[in-house]
This record gives C-alpha cells, structure tokens and sequence, in this order.
C-alpha cells in the first residue's frame, strides 16, 4: 500500500513526490511520456535555448558598430536542435535520479484509476491511501478545414528543417514566443491572432509597445483576422484563405491557441473525480477534488499554467499530506515573462484593473533606448512601468518591456511581495549605467 501515487512527472508531479518520500511516505510516480513533463522536454527550457539561438543574427548585426568584423553568420538548424536534445535528455536523466534518490518507485506506463484508492499501471494493480492528479495539459488545436496539416508548439521542437515563411496563429504566450524565435532565426514570420491586441491580459502599455516593437523586428502581424482553410500544395507549401479574404502561401503554420487540461482516459470517473468545463479537476483551496484523497496540481487545475506555480502547489500538497507548513499560493502577485524578443515580464495587476482595485494610482512610466543601442544602432525601445497606491504609498504592480526583463522583474517581484512603497524604490540606490536603475528612478508620474 502506497501513501501516495503521483499520475504525471511533470513539475508539479515531481516536487511532490520527491518532497513526499523524503519525508518518509510511501511514494510511487507514474509516467508514460517523459520525465520533467512539458516544461523540460516541450516547454519552458527548449524554447528558452530557441530564444537564445534566434536572438544571435541581430547580435552579429549589433556587434559591427562595436567593431567586430563579423563576416559571415550561418545557422544550422540541426545542430541548434542536436544540442538541444542533448540538454534535454541530460536533464531528463536528472530527474530521473533525483525520483531514484530520493526513494519514490517509477513506473513507467499509462496509470488509469480503478477507484479512489487503485491505480492500474501495466496491467498491475497498486493500493493508495492517496493519489496526485499532475498530468498537466497538452496544446489545443481549433477544427478547420485542412488543420490537420497545422502544428502545434511540441512539433515545433523536432522539425527537420526551418521554411523560408511560417505563419503563427495566437496571440498570447507561445504565439507570440514562437513568432519571435522564428523571425530571429530568418524565417519570414507572419502572426494572425483572431483579437484587437496580442497578450490581452497583459498592461495595456506592454501590448503597444510590444507591437510596435514586433514589427520592427519585421514580424507580419495580422489583427482581427483568423484562417479559415488550410491546403497542401505539397510537403512545404500551404495556401490560406484567411477570414479577411486575403490568401497566404507558406512552408508552416504553428497554431499556439492554448493549452488543455490532460484528463482524458485517466479513469477518473470510476474514480468519481468531478471535472470543470475545460476538463480540468476540480480542487479546493488544498488541491483536494470533490473525493478527499485525490488531489490535483498544475495545468490539469487550469488556474496558472506555469511551471514555477506547479511546483509551489506540489510542496503545498505534500507539506498537508506528510508534514510541515503548508505554504497558501499567492496567485495575485506572480510574475511571469513572455521571451517575445524584446522579452516581457510583469508582476501584479494591469493599469485596467489597478484603477479599479486603487482609486487614488499613480503611474510612471519610461520608455528609452538602452545605453547598448545607442551605438549598435538598434532602434530598439525599452518600456518600463510601476505602479503605485497613492493611499498607502505601496507599488503594487511592475511591467517591462525589454531585454533581460524577466531577470529584472523577479528581483521586483520579491519588492513588492513585501509590500515595499514608492519612497523605499526611490530611496534605493540605481546600478549605473544599467536599464533597471529605472525602476528606482522614476519620480514623476504620467
Ligand atoms: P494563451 O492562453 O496564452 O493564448 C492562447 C491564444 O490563442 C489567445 O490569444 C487566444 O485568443 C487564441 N485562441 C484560442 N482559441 C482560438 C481559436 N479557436 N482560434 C484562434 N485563436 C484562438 O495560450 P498559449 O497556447 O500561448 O500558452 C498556453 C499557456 O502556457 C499560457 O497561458 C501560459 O500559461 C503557458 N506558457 C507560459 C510561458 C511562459 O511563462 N513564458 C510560455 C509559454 C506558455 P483570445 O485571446 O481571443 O482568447
């Protein structure tokens, strides 16, 4: 009799178990695909070593002014995706020991409940006092004529070989990521989000200036436009027929329309587990379903698909389940970052919703050119906003437009978490000359 079964060895998955057994539970984790789930294999870690790779050209580019005499710069793209599948098995194996390590027995294979206290794995039946749901989610695809032919982002990682001309379809996170990578890496890149505004839940500031900025990075944005057929002309080229009424021909189209919630075929309804409308499991503020020992963290949840919330949800778990403080996730206040080139990161609410929650906001707001651009010549802007309480003085969000924006933001982050006001950022020293002596140094508001 196990104490816990983890279905899903994902982020989420993983940090509980690990955490579980070494407090001395009983731990079996079962997993059919890959270890370290999206975020290490489909996710998070290959596409920030894409951003890495496709943000070199304009580097070489930057560099002349500096100097260099950069005459020819190649990419391969089978060596960018060699290399990468390298770090990534690398990583596939740490996390396979650190299961090993700390005492929590793999299994590798479909787990499907048969009652709220089995799960079947193998062909083998295992007896829990307690299971975790943490099979994430996998990327959604709209039914149109030809989709079929259209990728979704896990592909994006294996392709032989990069077009000349892709289209991306979306306009939030991966669309917007991928759009960028592309272009970067030379790809002819158009993105056509069906909305007004890509990344609508972000700040309103962060939206515009991010699209001027995508354009200047030659990216074809279409807005309030959608593709309505998709046909196979031969292996790479596709025509669309665009609800405009205008037609694209292309090498690839990337459709980046969100992520659902991996319930299907699990057997959670023998094991009488109530699903929302998304298909996600339903959890109470302790990650509890609707049969108090199965519980569910991460994408699967559908609250914040990301993978440092999984984590805090999985140590949440385990610390009620097998001891010590349980610590509540504090889903107002989390900063995330789209790696769009330049990148975007962010903590705390939109000015929308500011303005609602604070009716005495101030805002500041600076938009410059980083000293670097100022001989590469990269037009390049940086955009940077805080805003603040004026009740209690309190800076309640921070946005950024700009490079190395999440590596600026989580320092911020941390700030404002603990409920630092306007008179303490003003009073910190800046490191100069550097772009996030901005944040301590914007002193009157727009
Ligand atoms: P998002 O939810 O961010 O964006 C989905 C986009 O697809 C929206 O613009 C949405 O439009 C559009 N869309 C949805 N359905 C359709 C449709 N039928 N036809 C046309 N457009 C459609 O999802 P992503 O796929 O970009 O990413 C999934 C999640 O993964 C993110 O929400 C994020 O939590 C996580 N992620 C995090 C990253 C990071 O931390 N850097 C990176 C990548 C992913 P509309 O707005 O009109 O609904």
């Amino acid at each position: 009799m196990y104490d816990l079964i983890v279905i899903g060895a994902g982020s989420g998955g993983v940090r509980c178990a690990r955490m579980s057994a070494q407090k001395g539970a009983k731990v079996a984790i079962i997993e059919e695909r890959f270890y370290g789930g999206t975020c290490v294999n489909v996710g998070c870690v290959p596409k920030k070593l894409f951003v890495y790779a496709s943000h070199y050209g304009e580097d070489f580019h930057d560099a002349r002014r500096f100097g260099w005499d950069v005459r020819s710069s190649q990419f391969d793209w089978p060596t960018l995706v060699e290399n990468k599948n390298a770090e990534i098995s690398r990583l596939n194996g740490i996390y396979e020991n650190l299961l090993k390590n700390s005492g929590v027995t793999i299994y590798n294979g479909r787990g499907r409940l048969t009652s709220p206290n089995t799960v079947e794995v193998n062909g083998e039946t295992l007896q829990t006092k307690n299971i975790l749901i943490a099979t994430g989610s996998y990327p959604f695809k709209p039914d149109f004529p030809g989709s079929e032919h259209a990728l979704i982002s896990d592909h994006m990682f294996y392709l032989d070989s990069l077009p000349s001309h892709a289209v991306v379809v979306g306009g939030g996170y991966i669309a917007v990521e991928f759009a960028g990578i592309l272009a970067g890496l030379g790809v002819s890149t158009h993105l056509i989000y069906r909305g007004a505004s890509l990344l609508k839940r972000f700040d309103v500031d962060v939206r515009n200036h991010l699209a001027e900025e995508l354009e200047r990075k030659g990216i074809q944005v279409h807005l309030s436009n959608n593709i309505e057929s998709m046909e196979k002309l031969s292996e790479k080229e596709f025509r669309l027929k665009l609800s405009s009424g205008d037609e694209l021909s292309t090498g690839l189209v990337l459709y980046a329309t969100g992520r659902k919630p991996l319930t299907h075929d699990l057997g959670l309804e023998k094991a009488g587990v109530t699903l929302g409308p998304e298909g996600e499991v339903q959890v109470n503020e302790h990650y509890q379903s609707n049969i108090p020992n199965i519980y569910a963290v991460g994408d699967v949840i559908n609250r914040m698909q990301l993978t440092p919330v999984a984590l805090a949800e999985g140590m949440y778990v385990s610390s009620q389940l097998f001891g010590g403080e349980p610590v509540p996730v504090d889903y107002e206040r989390i900063p995330t970052a789209v790696f769009s080139q330049p990148s975007v990161a962010t903590v705390g609410p939109t000015e929308e919703d500011a303005r609602v929650q604070y009716p005495d906001l101030k805002v500041f707001r600076s938009s410059f050119r980083a000293l670097k651009n100022t001989v590469s010549g990269n037009q390049e802007r940086t955009m940077m906003k805080l805003m603040v309480d004026g009740a209690t003085d309190k800076v309640v969000a921070a946005h950024m437009v700009g490079p190395e924006a999440a590596e600026i933001v989580q320092g911020i982050a941390v700030a404002i978490r603990a409920g630092a006001t306007k008179q303490i950022f003003d009073t910190t020293i800046g490191i100069h000359p550097s772009s996030a002596e901005e944040f301590v140094t914007m002193r009157e508001p727009v």
